[in-house]
């Protein structure tokens, strides 16, 4: 190992973006030492994860989770020091051996760990959106103060930040997109599994049809998000706050291919894409190599097998969970933060069997009309709206039966 190599974190090391980032860090090992890995309950994965890489650290949310993992890990003499709760999660994020910091928690519940990260200075690859969604404002400035390098993961804003002028690329949400010559930013949506279905079809839709995304292979929270288009709802919101758009300067474009990751337009007409194969470790080797470029394990992309490229307009009749986004980032103050609870509340619950698909955009429109929505003056505040936006899902889904 080399002693420039840079030590990382990786919060939600079991999940989906969590292993592809072990996958490009395997192909590196010159570059990257693993520092500390984190999950919620997978016993089974991290303990494998840990004697693969030998972390320091190991962090289980559950504190029998951890007992479990203990255990294992003294049957192989492992020296991975393994240590549970969320206060741990912020300890392995902020500390001081660490540089790198994968933020792949899915929900919420990454935004502690997140934020503690940016505090320290890290530099914070941001995969966990809802982040951003629950708490922009006072993630962005986080970074401002921490002295934070903030990379964004989805790949979308990834893809954008790509094609975003150099001088943008170093501190991306300072200046206004009009005095950089960008016009708007497109971001790029696959439809999901369902972009042709109707309303009845939609109605009728199953968990496992839900979880069978046609381009991405990701968690279930995100794959049920890209069938509503929630995720894209999510996605508008993050591009606001990560490059200072407006709501007016962001624009959805349906893409079924998913070659084209998202697009910026500059005053002068021309609009500068980021493409390739829908693959993750793409833009998870961008942000652990940035400014240099990494080789990831994905494959060329190839222009005559892809052979077209389509767009159309996303449909927010049917895919309401799009509309009801931007109309809480319009509203701005505390509502996209309801709208992240009230969703994930929603998902959870269609993942159980307990409500059906056409639902989910019915209880988060619900929750939000009735809010009263302040404006954000603290994480405190933020966690006691998320709780009472939780609460209100939870009440007006019963209602429903
Ligand atoms: P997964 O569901 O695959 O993984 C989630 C990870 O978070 C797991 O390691 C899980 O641990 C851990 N976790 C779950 N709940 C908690 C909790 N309460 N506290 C601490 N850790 C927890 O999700 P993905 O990897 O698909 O997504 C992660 C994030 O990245 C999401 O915010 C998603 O929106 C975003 N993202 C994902 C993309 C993708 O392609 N997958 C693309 C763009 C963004 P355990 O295994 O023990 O449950
Ligand atoms: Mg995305």
């Amino acid at each position: 190992m080399d002693k420039t190599a840079q030590s990382v974190t990786i919060l939600g090391a079991t999940g989906t973006i969590g292993l592809q980032t072990l996958d490009v860090i395997s192909q590196h090992p010159h570059r990257f030492t693993v520092f500390a890995l984190t999950a919620s309950s997978n016993v089974k994965s991290l303990f494998k994860l840990c004697q693969q890489y030998a972390p320091k650290y190991a962090v289980m949310l559950q504190e029998a989770a951890a007992k479990e993992l203990t255990a294992q890990l003294k049957t192989i003499g492992s020296s991975t020091v393994v240590l549970h709760g969320e206060a741990s999660l912020n300890y392995v994020a902020a500390h001081e051996d660490v540089t790198v910091v994968m933020a792949a928690i899915v929900g919420a519940a990454g935004l502690h760990p997140a934020m503690a990260a940016a505090k320290a200075g890290k530099r914070v690859l941001l995969a966990n959106k809802e982040t951003l969604v629950m708490a922009g404002s006072l993630f962005m400035q986080a970074v401002l103060d921490g002295g934070a390098t903030l990379l964004p993961i989805d790949s979308e804003h990834n893809a954008i930040f790509q094609v975003m002028p150099h001088q943008r690329s170093t501190n991306i949400s300072e200046s206004s997109l009009a005095s950089l010559g960008v016009k708007r930013v497109l971001l790029t949506a696959s439809g999901g599994p369902f972009r042709n279905a109707n309303l009845e079809e939609l109605k009728a839709v199953t968990r496992a049809q839900a979880l069978n995304h046609p381009n991405w292979v990701m968690g279930p929270k995100i794959s049920v998000d890209s069938a509503t288009l929630m995720n894209k709802g999510l996605e508008v919101i993050e591009a606001h706050w990560l490059f200072n758009a407006l709501p007016s300067q962001i624009d959805v474009v349906v893409h079924p291919q998913s070659v084209i990751h998202s697009m910026v337009e500059y005053i002068d007409g021309s609009v500068l894409a980021q493409l390739g194969n829908p693959d993750m470790r793409t833009p998870i080797a961008y942000g652990l190599g940035y400014p240099e470029r990494l080789s990831s394990g994905v494959s060329s992309l190839d222009f005559l097998l892809t052979a077209r490229l389509d767009f159309c307009a996303p449909d927010m009749v049917r895919f309401p969970c799009l509309r009801i986004a931007y109309e809480a980032l319009n509203m701005g103050g505390t509502a996209p933060a309801i709208l992240n609870a009230a969703n994930e509340i929603a998902v959870e619950a269609f993942l159980a069997d307990q409500i059906g698909f056409m639902d989910i955009p019915q209880i988060i429109e619900a929750v939000l009309s009735a809010a009263n929505i302040e404006a954000v003056e603290s994480i405190e505040q933020l966690v006691a709206v998320d709780t009472q936006a939780r609460q209100a899902a939870l009440a007006h889904m019963r209602s429903l039966c």
